[in-house]
């Protein structure tokens, strides 16, 4: 059964937008293939459901006069963040056919002229200083003024006066995503089995995706493994990112073919088209029933050496996929994910709770908790709201205050999270880990609050392991990683971040749909540092796992053994996959192969070693 088909009321949207998908192809239309980036495997089929039809909410309340100065400066931060976005769109153009850029050019051009000295922003300023409208609200009143003029002075060409109308709302629409902040994402009203398709969308976003519903997502913007990436791929929804084109051409209520292991899209696909995806949504099912047979056989390599694989969580929404993939317990629980989509912070007792949950559900086997690692790409507004924002939204944020620099200036948040983390220990085995590292000093510091946050806990009588759960570091800051031989004096055990190492490393934006050509885990310089790390792990005696999407890629499992690393943390769909992968390597030949991999200096040699391996075995 597909995907789609196991969700009620899909068929009946499907069988619409089929209708619909026919009936353009009888007007002459014709489908359109667009590649991007295979992020999320799978195929699905569905009507296309685009979040830029979902209005932002604006308040009607006024302003006072006080605040049309700073209400002004808001307006022009959102037209220099939407020149910015669409300046990196009419970028990507060049990537297009001709046909599609001779299309889009013109529209991009329009739009950058609204976001000069226009009509729009002109009357846009005028409501909020002499009308005392608050910038979204202006934006929105000007541009439906002008739209309806718009209509109005082409009597003769509707067709013309209504495309220059939705340029206008268009612009503004985009203008108030950033005004708000809180870009489109009301799924509400999203009919089951829908394609979801968006022109970018945060983590935050994504954590709120009901893969119940959604049938596959696909988007303009987003790089390899940044962490809306990461989101989907946790989700199991097939999933395509970094398509160029795509809100241009999409047509809501159409269907369209999102192939996530090809990473191509189909918008409006043809009956030969719809048949082969659907053929390929039945494969690949099946494949994963023949997968899912593997949950209970050991993770052992042809020659006997273990190894375990864990599963990387974001939402206790996962669990059962993390007890369905035949994972170990949880190698990387990405708790900032918890933080994500309310008002208010979860506090000692909430967060005992989800903690707890989660414990108990691995029935022994062991769970990390990460302790927040906020910053960068990741919007917590509750966060922000709380005032622990005000240090962030830099101009390099993932430069900025992140995962453990955030929680030693607000040490408040971090015994509040030991001592959820603790708490939650006498369910099971737990181990705390500490996020983007980079000097021995911050695993010191941190070391002092766990230590305080036990003694206050203990003198309540709240009973605790003793000794405590470890407390380990995350290595995905190049720093760390030249000086894991001292950081691993003062870590119980280190867990490589290979997605933070890779874009630290090669200076490449891992959420960047721009930098994927240069963000790339198998960089000799990526690899030289996990090397390291593994070795100073070795040295010291302390246990090293690797939790970054490097894990679960089944294609590098050779590699990453042969670079000694015994311990992988995965998103779970992905688990099958490894443990596949682990059961077909024998020990030697990895080693042999990682060797010649560390001899060589350019990222495509490593590739063209890989490849000889698996064109081998
Ligand atoms: C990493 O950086 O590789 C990692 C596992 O952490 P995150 O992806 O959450 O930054
Ligand atoms: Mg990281």
């Amino acid at each position: 059964m597909s995907k789609n088909e196991a969700t009620p009321g899909v068929a009946q949207a499907e069988a619409e937008a089929h209708a619909a998908t026919a009936r353009s192809v009888e007007a002459g239309g014709f489908e359109r293939r667009l590649s991007g980036l295979a992020i999320g495997p799978g195929v699905a089929v569905g009507p296309v459901f685009g979040t830029r039809e979902a209005p932002a909410e604006i308040t009607r309340a006024r302003i006072s006069a006080a605040d049309i100065e700073a209400e002004c400066a808001r307006l022009d931060a959102a037209v220099t963040l939407s020149r910015k976005q669409i300046g990196k769109l009419r970028a990507r153009l060049a990537v297009l056919p001709e046909d599609s850029q001779a299309e889009l050019a013109p529209l991009l051009d329009a739009y950058v002229q609204m976001l000069g000295p226009s009509r729009l922003l002109r009357g846009a300023r005028r409501r909020i200083s002499e009308g005392l409208r608050s910038a979204e609200q202006a934006v929105t009143d000007e541009a439906d003024g002008i739209a309806t003029a718009l209509v109005a002075a082409s009597p003769d060409d509707p067709d013309a006066g209504g495309r220059r109308a939705d340029e206008v709302r268009e612009i503004a629409r985009r203008l108030v995503r950033n005004l708000t902040r809180a870009p489109f994402r009301s799924f509400a009203g999203l009919p089951a089995g829908a394609v979801l398709v968006a022109e970018w969308l945060t983590p935050a976003d994504a954590a709120l995706i009901d893969p119940a519903r959604v049938a596959a997502v696909a988007t303009e913007e987003g790089g390899l493994d940044g962490h809306t990436a990461i989101m989907l791929r946790a989700l199991g929804i097939p999933t395509v990112l970094g398509v160029m084109g795509l809100t241009a051409h999409m047509e809501p209520g159409r269907l369209a073919v999102v192939d996530g292991t090809a990473g191509v899209v189909v918008l409006e696909p043809s009956a030969a088209t719809l048949a082969q995806a659907r053929r390929a949504v039945t494969a690949f099912a099946r494949r994963q029933q023949r997968w899912a047979r593997l949950r209970r056989l050991p993770a052992v390599t042809r020659c006997g050496t273990e190894v375990a694989l864990q599963a990387n969580m974001e939402l206790p929404a996962e669990l059962p996929l993390v007890a369905q993939s035949g994972a170990h317990g949880v190698g990387l629980l990405r708790s900032e994910f918890l933080f994500m989509n309310r008002e208010d912070l979860p506090d000692e007792r909430a967060q005992t709770e989800i903690y707890t949950t989660i414990v108990e559900a691995m029935e022994g086997d062991p769970v990390t908790i990460r302790v927040l690692d906020w910053g960068g790409e990741k919007e917590i507004e509750a966060l922000t709201a709380a005032g622990v924002g005000a240090a962030v939204g830099d101009a390099n944020p993932a430069l900025g205050l992140r995962g453990i620099r955030m929680l030693l200036r607000h040490p408040d948040l971090l015994t509040t999270q030991f001592a959820a983390i603790l708490r939650s220990a006498g369910a099971g085995p737990v181990r705390v880990m500490l996020p983007m590292v980079t000097n021995m000093a911050e695993v010191r510091e941190a070391r002092a609050i766990y230590h305080r946050t036990a003694e206050t806990l203990r003198a309540a009588r709240v009973k605790l392991p003793d000794p405590l759960p470890p407390l380990g570091a995350m290595v995905e800051v190049p720093a760390a990683a030249l000086t894991a031989d001292g950081l691993a004096t003062v870590a119980d055990f280190f867990a490589i971040g290979s997605n933070d190492l890779t874009m630290y490393t090669l200076a490449a934006d891992r959420g960047d749909t721009e930098a994927v050509d240069i963000y790339n885990p198998i960089h000799p310089a990526v690899l030289q540092l996990i090397a390291a790390i593994v070795a100073a792990g070795a040295h010291h005696g302390i246990d090293v796992s690797l939790c970054g999407e490097m894990a679960a890629n089944a294609r590098l499992t050779p590699l990453l053994l042969g670079l000694g690393l015994r311990s992988l943390s995965m998103n779970t769909t992905a688990v099958p996959r490894v443990k596949q992968a682990v059961r077909s390597a024998r020990l030697a030949d990895c080693q042999a192969l990682t060797a010649a991999i560390l001899r060589e200096s350019e990222p495509d040699a490593v590739a063209a070693q890989l490849q000889a391996f698996h064109d081998r075995v």
